[in-house]
């Protein structure tokens, strides 16, 4: 029955760590090892605040000397939430939302403290989510959206999560129609301004934890996670639309600039890899090229 529940912690999509009353780390979950870097052979036994997670808040104010959730939840039993910046073995911050809640034996003595994490870069105000990817090199400078490494790390990580959850997870590859005309006849100034709009456009039309980045060139990618039946074809069509809706001013021209994007999009499906997936909605985004641009196809 242990090594079941152990098994079960093992396998959760969160991080969980436990720790004994001195805050000695006596547990760590696989979520765990891959959110922070740390392996639990490099953990267990040791006191969390040696270097290990080394938690900050938002202004960079270290909380293992001070107020830390995880003792102070030992000191009154009482459970608590809240969101920090834990320190990957890499060397980066990573923001995430941090529960703790006191581990109290059969007698009601509190003998130690569990302490769930999971990553929050999409509870992230759009701001502090662009310096956060800035100062991990995860920023696309022209367009301020994540770049190709940022996606990279995203599929893997969502991918992860689809397959343990089941919850869908949708995938939608966007190209720019023509856009070789854009350069040629406007320059390379004005190509691009058009980028920055298109992400721009893309960026503000999401929901919070859905991931947007430049993947290439003028191809966006987009991981769509928790999606009801029928809603990757709706959210790609509108997205499709605001983008051949925008006006894009130009000083050597009187009219705006239109451009518009053709898409491919596909729901990831179990037991595939994230590579799979992204070949299928790249086949599909040239199906929509091949159908004439501007629309998008749904595979
Ligand atoms: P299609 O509708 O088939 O996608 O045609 P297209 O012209 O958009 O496709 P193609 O792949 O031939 O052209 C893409 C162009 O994007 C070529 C390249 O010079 C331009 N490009 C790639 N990166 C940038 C960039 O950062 N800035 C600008 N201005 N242009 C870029
Ligand atoms: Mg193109
Ligand atoms: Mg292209």
């Amino acid at each position: 029955m242990e090594q079941n529940f152990k098994d079960i912690l093992d396998n959760m999509l969160e991080a969980v760590y436990v720790t004994d009353r001195d805050r000695r780390i006596v547990y760590w979950n696989r979520r765990a090892e891959d959110l922070t870097g740390f392996m639990k052979e490099e953990v267990i036994g040791r006191v969390c605040s040696e270097n290990i997670l080394g938690h900050v808040d938002r202004s960079g104010v270290p909380l293992c000397k001070g107020d830390c959730p995880l003792s102070e939840t030992m000191a009154d039993g009482k459970p608590r939430e809240t969101m920090v910046f834990l320190h990957h073995k890499d060397g980066f911050r990573r923001p995430v939302r941090v529960r703790t809640s006191p581990l109290i034996d059969s007698s009601g003595n509190i003998t130690g403290g569990i302490e769930v994490f999971e990553d929050a870069m999409g509870y992230l105000a759009l701001e502090e989510k662009i310096q956060l990817l800035e100062s991990l090199a995860l920023l696309d400078p022209l367009t301020r959206i994540g770049n190709r490494r940022y996606l990279e790390e995203q599929l893997e990580e969502k991918f992860k999560e689809f397959q343990i959850s089941g919850l869908s997870l949708g995938l939608l590859f966007f190209d720019i129609d023509h856009f070789k005309r854009v350069n040629d006849t406007w320059g390379h100034v004005v190509g691009d301004r058009v980028l920055t709009v298109v992400a721009s456009t893309l960026k503000h039309s999401l929901r919070i934890y859905d991931v947007l980045g430049r993947w290439g060139g003028e191809e966006f990618l987009l991981l769509l996670p928790n999606l009801r039946e029928g809603a990757l074809e709706e959210v790609s069509d509108r997205l499709r639309q605001m983008v051949s809706a925008s006006d894009i001013f130009l000083e050597k021209s009187a009219e705006p600039l239109h451009v518009t994007v053709s898409g491919g999009a596909t729901l990831a499906r179990l037991g595939e890899t994230p590579q799979k997936a992204l070949e299928r909605a790249d086949a599909l985004l040239y199906e929509s090229k091949a159908a004439g641009r501007n629309c998008i196809t749904f595979g």
